[in-house]
């Protein structure tokens, strides 16, 4: 019966009141640096891109109306996103790429997340002089030691060796052209370097760049990067060899082991451990994806390294238990978040880089072990925060007692990161998120190169407990939450979505699929709509139209919900979500209507 509702409301809902995506000849008739029209939806068909930035969304669509595929326009729009926004992602960074084939109706998935170089000891979060851990801001999070060997670049030659048709050359020019003509900075750009300046002028190269003049980049003026467009072209040249072996691979090492400080920064800087090998060695892996069945659909996730695709399948295999779509909205908004902090529990008691922890994945995804956990929830009363971790040892889907006390995780993960959805004419489709982990990564930006470092291997636990599955370990994959997700219908695409936000990328990704899914909203409600998240904490953070509307409601049955603020950035926001829906060939194409400013949708053929 709930397979069929969610059938019935995938194929027959959403109002489609469209906007269409910018023609060629509209964005072509404006100066060089003007920026491209943003539309936070767009209807029609032939292939479509979505983005937080109309620059990168633009190259995406130009990629595919010459021809090129998803993983061809999904590449270029990364890079582009590199040039654009430079303080989520680009290629001294990692990500998840999960991608749909038309052809063999297979979602499959690449890891690029970066990796701890294979010298970082168990105590390389401890400060020596102290014996204490590193505080973690300015500290850690601005350190050579945080630096991951990035992942990025692995990423885009493996998509397009495996589902591409252009080079890996041909992907990244037209990024090289938008980082040397410029592009006009918007508040997102100009506050984030404000929101850095004690980082960024603490190394020369960083400084140059950004902090050139004394100031950042003004709102309205064109930032050209020509360093970045120079590695670039030399990429495009050389290939990944000259960034994991070449040249750049000496200077990458260099930065993290001898970080260029500037003289008069009083920042400490720890050292890192990086060495030459640790990049040579580097992989972006193979992986099959996590997939669960949600109410008669497919869905399809990232595995560990990542925790998006166990921790959002859980939630979703609890959830489906109750009939979300009958019950009062307070009601299935209580539900979601008491799903979100079980699924959260189990992720920190088990997940982490498979390459070193044995991650019972099978076990989190079975529709047993979500009765279990289900009949902990109460339609009349909130769990006590933390929950503990429910036992993948010994379940049989009976209702057990009540939910055990646990602990939570001093969560640090970041609010940055960016996403991207693309879809092509063939029906190929690429969701994908990437980062540097915080806004501005380590602070490091590669001396004579134009991008930042990663600060990724803070997503490590600070300090050592062999039990933790996110301990740090050499050569290991920092755990994310990267949750990059395809849902099928038969075999055939009916969704794609993803978003950035550190942990609450898996509850924004949560919400949007349960908006779209049981509450009856349109993709672009689903995604504009007012979040909460709930990662196994105390209270429910939310933004404050969320409170408003639902925070009275909710603490009628026990949630504390209070306002969301990143600690870092002081955002109010959660999540800078972008999506595609599919109706048979005609796609509805979403980012974030107001958040961050607002995203970018485009496709082919508006109608
Ligand atoms: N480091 C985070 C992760 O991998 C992402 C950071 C962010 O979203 O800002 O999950």
């Amino acid at each position: 019966m709930r397979a069929v509702s969610a059938l019935a409301a995938l194929s027959l809902t959403a109002t489609l009141v469209g906007v269409s995506a910018p023609s060629e000849a509209a964005a072509s008739a404006r100066p060089r640096a003007a920026e491209p029209p943003k539309r936070a939806t767009a209807y029609g068909s032939g292939g479509a891109v979505t983005s937080v930035d109309p620059y990168a969304t633009q190259i995406g669509l130009r990629v595919l109306r010459a021809g090129g595929n998803a993983t061809d326009a999904a590449v270029a729009t990364a890079a582009a996103l590199g040039v654009t926004e430079p303080f989520s992602a680009g290629i001294g960074g990692g990500g998840y790429f999960v991608h749909y084939s038309a052809r063999t109706g297979k979602v499959q998935t690449i890891d690029g997340r970066e990796t701890a170089p294979a010298a970082m000891p168990h105590d390389a979060f401890i400060d020596p002089t102290t014996g204490k851990p590193y505080n973690f801001s300015p500290e850690l999070v601005t350190s050579g030691v945080s630096v991951g060997v990035p992942g990025t670049l692995a990423t885009w030659q493996r998509a397009l060796d495996r589902w591409g048709t252009r080079s890996l050359g041909a992907s990244l020019r037209p990024a090289a052209r938008l980082a040397d003509r410029g592009f006009v900075v918007d508040q997102t750009f100009n506050s984030q370097v404000e929101q850095n300046k004690q980082r960024f002028t603490a190394f020369v190269p960083t400084k140059r760049l950004y902090w050139r003049g004394g100031h950042a980049p003004a709102v309205g003026s064109t930032f050209r990067n020509p360093d970045l467009a120079a590695t670039y072209r030399l990429l495009a040249r050389k290939g990944t060899k000259a960034f994991y072996r070449g040249a750049i691979a000496g200077e990458i090492v260099r930065a993290v082991r001898r970080p260029p400080k500037t003289a008069d920064t009083t920042l400490p800087v720890p050292r890192g451990y990086l060495v030459r090998r640790d990049l040579k060695r580097y992989r972006a892996l193979d992986r099959r994806p996590t997939r669960i069945g949600y109410r008669g659909l497919d869905v399809y996730g990232m595995a560990p390294s990542s925790s998006g695709g166990s921790t959002v399948g859980e939630a979703l295999n609890i959830l489906e238990r109750s009939d979300l779509a009958g019950m009062p909205r307070a009601q299935a908004l209580h539900r979601y978040l008491e799903a979100s902090a079980l699924a959260f529990a189990d992720r920190g008691a088990y997940v982490g880089d498979p390459a070193q922890v044995d991650v019972p994945l099978r076990d989190l995804l079975s529709d047993r072990f979500a009765a279990e956990r289900a009949c902990l929830i109460s339609p009349t009363a909130t769990l006590a925060k933390p929950v503990a971790a429910g036992d993948i040892t010994s379940y049989d889907g009976r209702c057990a007692s009540s939910g055990a006390a646990g602990t939570t995780a001093n969560d640090t993960e970041n609010v940055e990161t960016t996403n991207l959805t693309v879809a092509d004419r063939w029906g190929n489709v690429v969701e994908y998120t990437l980062t540097i982990e915080q806004t501005g990564g380590s602070g490091i930006v590669v001396p004579g190169r134009g991008f930042l470092l990663n600060n990724e291997l803070t997503d490590f636990t600070a300090t050592y407990d062999p039990a933790d599955p996110n301990r740090i370990e050499p050569l290991k994959r920092p755990r994310s939450s990267m949750a990059p997700t395809i849902v099928l219908r038969h075999g055939r695409p009916a969704l794609a979505v993803g978003s950035p936000g550190g942990s609450t990328i898996i509850t924004t990704v949560l919400q949007v699929l349960v908006n779209r899914l049981d509450l009856g909203m349109t993709l672009p409600e689903a995604i504009a709509a007012p979040r909460v998240t709930q990662r196994n904490t105390t209270t429910d953070q939310a933004e404050p139209a969320f409170e408003q509307r639902y925070g009275a409601a909710l603490e009628a049955l026990g949630h504390d919900v209070v306002p969301y603020q990143d600690i870092f950035t002081g955002t109010q926001e959660i999540g800078a979500a972008t999506g595609i829906e599919f109706r048979g060939r005609r796609l509805v194409v979403a980012a974030e209507p107001t958040r961050r400013g607002g995203g970018a949708a485009a496709v082919v053929h508006p109608n």
